[in-house]
């Protein structure tokens, strides 16, 4: 029977019929979309820069034959994706965001009895969907300098996952170093989550041709200005794609809707605006690591759209508070070795100037 007594129920947050296996799992909490006022919105790494007004004139055509399904097996997107990719259509799995693909890979390759590695900082979806799976989450710790040291992820014999760049430090890993990990665990799956990979990283994704158990996870979400359509990639061996597809097809067999696979291909045709795009950002970024490294704070080394910043003369909750009633949101993680620190998303210049006159004016008043 499962009647539970209210003291037992996390008051309003679930019911007395939810599933046992659910009643402890913590959700993710995504970054703030307030709707009170207008803000500069530097929270969720979100492009600054609207889809290209090819990807609007797509999805709004295909908006028009919304009656009909769209084509599960998503083939354009894949030809289009492949070719981006430099890989076959088979070694492409387009999905509904890069959090679903997350989530099909810990659903296929983690449970009880095969625990997930992955670095103790890092996307905070990654613990939700290993305990949705029943997977032990090996949490590794990153080095002092929040870096990512491979030797921790050689012969784990563990499926392993990890953000390169990494979030929310933006520090990115060199390709060499993936591929020693790749390498060196030749009996389990390890998956590179390149969500950030466009703002300077190398893509390892050239490495799927030569290694069966590498899977690389992208996103159209951030250099591709689609986070509103949700679409993303898995991109490995056949017989990896085949894996998640038994997971897609089991779950949502439609799920990237007609409006994202028309937006995607037309995205993918489009490809120099976005280039052009992520170059903007990194060029500001450098200018906001600059004038933030002036102001006294400590920003990590960034390959991604957004910085790490903190250690500086504002502590990271109050600087996070301030900015917000000021009118900026950035992201702050009440967090273990993190907490001093806030992830601020690359916006345009300007955005980014109001960032920085905001911070210059909380400091002033402090009289730092
Ligand atoms: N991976 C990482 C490291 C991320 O930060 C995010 C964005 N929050 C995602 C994956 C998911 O992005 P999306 O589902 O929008 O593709």
């Amino acid at each position: 029977m499962r009647v539970r007594r209210w003291s037992d129920l996390r008051k309003i947050d679930m019911s007395r019929f939810l599933s046992e296996k659910l009643s402890t799992l913590k959700p993710y909490t995504p970054g703030e979309q307030p709707r009170d006022q207008r803000y500069v919105k530097l929270n969720t790494n979100e492009s600054p820069f609207p889809p290209s007004p090819k990807v609007v004139e797509a999805a709004s055509l295909e908006a028009q034959r919304s009656n009909l399904y769209c084509d599960p097996e998503c083939t354009e997107l894949k030809r289009a994706a492949a070719e981006l990719y430099g890989v076959q259509p088979k070694n492409v799995l387009p999905v509904n965001g890069s959090d679903e693909i997350l989530y099909f890979v810990f659903m296929a390759y983690g449970d009880e009895t095969h625990p997930i590695a992955a670095p103790d900082i890092s996307y905070g979806f990654y613990p939700v969907y290993a305990k949705i799976n029943h997977a032990p989450l090996h949490k590794i710790p990153l080095k002092d300098d929040f870096s990512v040291d491979y030797r921790d992820y050689c012969d784990l014999n563990e499926t392993i996952v990890i953000a390169n760049p990494n979030a929310p430090t933006g520090i990115c890993m060199p390709v060499w170093q993936i591929e020693e990990i790749v390498k060196t665990n030749p009996d389990n799956v390890v998956v590179i989550d390149e969500a950030y990979i466009d703002f300077g990283g190398e893509s390892c994704v050239p490495l799927t041709e030569t290694y069966d158990n590498l899977l690389v996870i992208q996103t159209f979400s951030k250099s591709r200005s689609l986070a509103g359509a949700r679409l993303g990639f898995g991109i490995g061996n056949e017989t990896l794609i085949k894996d998640l597809n038994t997971v897609k097809y089991s779950v949502n067999p439609y799920n990237v809707n007609r409006m994202t696979q028309a937006a995607g291909v037309a995205a993918i045709e489009d490809n120099a605006y976005y280039l052009q795009n992520a170059e903007t950002i990194q060029q500001n970024r450098a200018y906001t690591q600059k004038r933030l490294t002036e102001l006294g704070f400590t920003v990590l080394p960034s390959c991604a759209n957004f910085l790490f910043a903190g250690d500086g003369p504002i502590e990271g909750g109050a600087l996070y508070r301030s900015l917000k009633e000021r009118g900026v949101l950035v992201r702050h993680f009440d967090l273990e070795r993190i907490g001093n620190y806030c992830r601020i998303t690359i916006g345009t210049k300007e955005q980014m100037d109001i960032l920085l006159t905001t911070i210059e004016a909380l400091l002033n008043e402090k009289g730092c």
